[in-house]
């Protein structure tokens, strides 16, 4: 096989747009970590630590984490072994203050590309009250992919359960806050020349295609630094 190109991705993209799901194929495909901040949240949550259940707190209702504890997990995160030769962001930034501290964190590379996974709200607002998710592991079931045995993860053997902030409530609340502070930020990436727009609709299997497409594309069109052949 030829070597992959290494990436530094970010993904944009409303909620219940397909990030978890596709961040982890092509997490994959291009051998880089996903880094969710929403499941690294979940798992401190998990934990029990006392930070844990003071992050679960803003979750449950769908508030977004102050930018300075997301900013320390992420900053924290990148400097591991694991993330030298790229990554993938899902859930990150999701502020203006993020996408800054993001750019200085990297300094001097930059990020190559920042996917925004377009879905219309009616479309995620259907796939969100399907949606449901390894307790164990973190993977995404939905409409189309159930797992084989209801309640039971086919990957793991974990329970599958609904995301406790995926209620009416907190659905609408992230939903309003996506278009208030992370929407956005689909211009500040569109004037840095970073943006690649990418339509979220349709079978995952397609999307994912669409979405290595997309990426491969740009990548050969600006081999920059840190995108070794
Ligand atoms: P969703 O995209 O459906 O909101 P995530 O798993 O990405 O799900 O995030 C779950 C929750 O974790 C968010 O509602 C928010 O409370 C918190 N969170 C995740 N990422 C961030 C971030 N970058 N900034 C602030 N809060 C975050
Ligand atoms: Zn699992």
């Amino acid at each position: 096989m030829a070597p992959v190109p290494s990436v530094r991705l970010l993904i944009l993209g409303k909620q219940g747009a397909g990030k978890g799901t596709q961040c982890a194929r092509l997490a994959r495909h291009y051998a880089v970590p996903h880094i969710s901040t929403g499941e690294m949240f979940r798992a401190a949550e998990k934990s029990g630590s006392e930070f844990g259940q003071e992050l679960a707190r803003y979750m449950r209702v769908g508030d977004l984490i102050p930018d300075e504890l997301v900013v320390a997990f992420v900053v924290e995160r990148l400097q591991r072994d694991d993330a030298q030769r790229g990554f993938i962001l899902d859930g990150f930034p999701r502020t203006a203050n993020q996408a800054d501290a993001l750019a200085k964190m990297l300094d001097p590379l930059e990020i190559d590309i920042a996917i925004d996974l377009q879905v219309p709200t009616e479309v995620v607002l259907q796939r969100l009250a399907s949606r449901r998710v390894c307790r164990e592991c973190g993977f995404n079931y939905g409409v189309g992919v159930p797992p084989k045995v209801d309640w039971t993860c086919d990957l793991c053997g974990g329970e599958v359960v609904e995301r406790g902030d995926d209620t009416a409530a907190a659905i609408e609340r992230r939903l309003k806050l996506y278009e208030k502070e992370t929407e956005p930020l689909v211009v500040w990436y569109l004037t840095r020349d970073k943006l690649v727009v990418v339509d979220g609709v349709g079978d995952p299997d397609v999307v994912t295609a669409r979405l290595i497409g997309a990426v491969d594309r740009r990548l050969r069109r600006t081999p920059g630094e840190g995108t070794q052949k």
